[in-house]
């Protein structure tokens, strides 16, 4: 008797990915949907930057030949979150895997913290999160397969990081809590769930390069001896939207060169 490497689920081999946040140009969203497109699937970049998102999407199905589109869209609105994946749905193939990238900072200090602060990070990076995901996983579940995966922070992990201070890290931690539990309740329906949680990586996300001073401090508590890329967080995105990849679900990928070993 020869055993199946995986139950009978259809990973179709003609198969989409919507990648939140990948309009920023040197961000960990846009590379992984390089990765993504490079391995054969069809991408939707979904970003508040409408003519950003269809920039790259250009780029893509231009170097890579797959199905790619461009979305506008600010995941803290419901509506747009919903239209958005109706499109996608509609005018790509299947829709296998999500990528809850996109998110905002806070350097705010806890006793500075406004409501309005507090609102504004959690509207984006916890309930903007959820939105999608919920909008997605309906999808998913109609064809029994799916791939979910929440970018969260080392600063949810070692409380505060480099730029996010407690609005960040709550938002952060809580990424890692849904994924947990779509694992467990989404498992019935073909969808793993899991986390990427990176350290300090190069990107524009506090609004431009790092300094030289920023970087040596950062290298004092890098046990490689170097700053992370956003190739070093994509490459293992795309392993885990990968078919292989089923076994793997409720994990959390500490992508952070060592600043934080648990
Ligand atoms: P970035 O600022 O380059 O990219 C974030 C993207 O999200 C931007 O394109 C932005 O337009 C988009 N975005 C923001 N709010 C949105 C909204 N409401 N709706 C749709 N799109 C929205 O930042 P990055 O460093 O590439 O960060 C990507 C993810 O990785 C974020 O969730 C961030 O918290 C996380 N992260 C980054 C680091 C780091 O050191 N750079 C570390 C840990 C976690």
């Amino acid at each position: 008797m020869s055993l199946a490497p995986y139950p009978a689920s259809a990973f179709p081999k003609e198969r989409t990915a919507i990648v939140t946040g990948a309009a920023s140009e040197r961000g960990i969203g846009r590379a992984t949907a390089h990765h993504l497109a490079r391995h054969g699937w069809a991408v939707a970049v979904l970003d508040r930057e409408h003519s950003a998102s269809q920039a790259v999407a250009e780029e893509i199905a231009g170097t890579y030949g797959v199905p790619a589109l461009g979305i506008g869209a600010d995941i803290s609105d419901r509506s747009a979150v919903a239209d958005a994946v109706a499109r996608v749905d509609a005018g790509l193939p299947q829709l296998v895997g999500l990528v809850n990238n996109a998110g905002i900072s806070s350097p705010v200090p806890f006793l500075e913290v406004s409501d309005e602060e507090w609102r504004r990070v959690i509207d984006v990076n916890l309930t903007g999160t959820f939105h999608i995901t919920q909008e997605a996983a309906k999808v998913m579940a109609r064809h029994s397969v799916g791939r979910i995966v929440n970018i969260s922070s080392a600063s949810a992990q070692r409380g505060g990081g480099v730029y996010g201070r407690a609005a960040y890290s709550a938002s952060k931690a809580g990424l890692l809590g849904m994924a947990r539990t779509l694992a467990r309740e989404l498992g019935q329906h073909g969808i793993t769930a899991n986390s990427v949680s990176p350290g300090s990586i190069d990107t524009d996300i506090m609004g431009g390069r790092l300094s030289d001073d920023r970087k040596s401090m950062l290298l004092q508590e890098l046990p490689v001896g170097r700053i992370g890329t956003v190739d070093d967080v994509a490459h293992v995105i795309e392993f885990l939207l990968r078919e292989e990849s089923g076994y793997l679900t409720g994990v959390t990928y500490d992508v952070n060169g060592g600043s934080h070993i648990a």
